[in-house]
């Protein structure tokens, strides 16, 4: 028989799918009921916090956490790092070329 979710081959004493998770039809096995299928989340997700930086992560967190919370914390991650770092990196090197001069003001 084939897994009515996945398509993927199954033997038979298995009540659930190997591949996904799903129950086989016919059989209930325990919490069947509450399970859920697993919405894939694109991985071109990333093009957003890539582009936007920490903007973007915050859009795809939020499009995608009632999907795949673990995708979308990582999104959001990104999001964060990719805006963080260039910008300590560029503050420390702005910091270090001009710190010896004086600093302009009143
Ligand atoms: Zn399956």
């Amino acid at each position: 028989m084939f897994c009515q979710s996945c398509g993927r081959e199954i033997v038979e004493p298995a009540t659930v799918c190997p591949n996904c998770g799903a129950p086989l039809r016919g059989i209930a096995p325990p919490g069947a009921s509450s399970w859920k299928p697993v919405e894939h989340v694109s991985g071109a997700w990333y093009l957003l916090p890539l582009f936007f930086g920490i903007i973007g992560g915050i859009i795809a967190w939020a499009v995608n956490r009632d999907k795949d919370p673990g995708r979308a914390r990582n999104l959001l991650i990104f999001g964060v790092l990719w805006t963080v770092i260039p910008t300590v990196l560029i503050a420390s090197a702005v910091f270090l070329y001009y710190a010896p001069a004086p600093a302009p003001g009143p």
